[in-house]
């Protein structure tokens, strides 16, 4: 999106610094003289007419006229023109004529709210003259967000992973030009070789790629058959990366360089990961602390016992489970945890106590001996 402003104390014939009734006295004036009733037919006039009611709706509103000079002195200084992002979708949009910076009006919700401003005067207006075109700025390409699963073993102890990353690329039969190889460009009619069409009205009119053309104000002779004429095609880059050992469900990895090509030959956007974590049958985890739960058999609680404990690293600790342990105890096994910035969380091993369903006929005897002598009623 791009946007230019007219000015407005030039419009009125008053200095930047005009007070109310300057203002005030300067749009009579004006607004007399062109009156369309004093100049019946007269286009020129009546656009004049125009222009200097929109001047005057702005400047004489206080907050209006405070938002019109904050915008005033960003354009000065080759700010204001940015592009908001759609969802998953973020940095510049591949619009003609975009400045680089990274700065869009929705940075400046904080700062008094141009949407306002912007909302205001584009009800009420009309198509806008020359715009303004940064030159030599390349737009950023937009950034891209992919979801990932990984496994929980990635997840905690790192590792590579396959990614088939969905962009658009310069179409590779035509390179990028949309015309069928052999055949040639010519001016775009539907915006005179701009790559750009006007819309909005008013003070401030705001210009997009021209629909007819994308954007690039030539249009193929004959298209290319592979890319339609559009000159890109959605493919999937194969990448492989590294996946940091320690992330969790939710956790972000940027990769540089690996989002949509910047526009017109701009730097590239970023690849954006939002991992996902598989659950694991036996470890559940809590940030960087591992929990999990073993079972043990009557004997081992009554009498006490080692028991092998698998950890998330893949390695076998000894676990001492002293006698007379009731089932859902549970044990800590110190820095057998995730591992993630030079921190290391604990693993938690709860037990549970297999009480067997049936025992055979010898068995059952010596557990009714064993209750009689324990004194254990049943
Ligand atoms: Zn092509
Ligand atoms: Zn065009």
């Amino acid at each position: 999106m791009t946007t230019t402003s007219k000015d407005f104390y030039r419009i009125l014939g008053v200095p930047e610094d005009a007070d109310r009734d300057q203002i005030k006295k300067a749009y009579r004036k004006l607004a007399k003289k062109y009156h369309p009733d004093a100049n019946p037919g007269d286009e020129t006039a009546q656009e004049r007419f125009q222009e200097i009611g929109e001047a005057y709706a702005v400047l004489s509103d206080p907050e209006k006229r405070k938002q019109y000079d904050q915008m005033r002195r960003m354009e000065s200084f080759g700010f204001g023109r940015g592009a908001r992002g759609g969802p998953r979708r973020r940095g510049g949009a591949p619009g003609a004529g975009e400045a680089a910076g990274g700065f869009s009006f929705d940075d400046l919700g904080g700062l008094g709210g141009l949407g306002d401003l912007f909302s205001t005067i584009f009800d009420r207006s009309r198509a806008d003259g020359p715009t303004q075109q940064p030159r030599g700025v390349r737009a950023k390409g937009q950034d891209v967000e992919l979801q990932v699963e990984i496994s929980f073993r990635t997840a905690v102890r790192g590792g590579k992973i396959s990614l088939s990353v969905p962009v658009t690329e310069e179409c590779a039969t035509c390179q990028g030009s949309g015309a069928r190889p052999g055949t040639g460009l010519s001016r775009c009619e539907e915006c005179g070789g701009t790559g750009a069409v006007s819309f909005g009205q008013g003070g401030f009119a705001v210009k997009r790629p021209c629909p007819a053309c994308m954007g690039r104000g030539r249009v193929p002779d004959a298209p290319c058959t592979i890319c339609r004429g559009a000159g890109k095609v959605r493919q999937t880059r194969k990448l492989e990366v590294k996946v940091p050992a320690g992330v969790e469900t939710g956790s972000r990895l940027k990769i540089s360089g690996q989002g949509e090509r910047g526009p017109g030959g701009g730097p590239p956007g970023d690849l954006i990961l939002v991992f996902k974590v598989k659950p694991h049958h036996f470890f559940r985890r809590d940030g960087l602390d591992v929990h999990c739960t073993v079972p043990i058999n009557l004997a081992q609680a009554v009498l006490g016992s080692r028991i092998k404990v698998r950890t998330v690293e893949g390695k076998h600790v000894v676990l001492k489970v002293p006698p007379g342990t009731q089932s859902g105890t549970r044990f800590r096994i110190r820095g057998q945890g995730v591992s993630r910035n030079g921190r290391t969380g604990d693993q938690y091993v709860e037990v549970k106590v297999d009480v067997p369903e049936s025992l055979p006929p010898e068995a059952q005897e010596h557990f009714e001996a064993f209750t009689e002598a324990a004194g254990l009623r049943h």
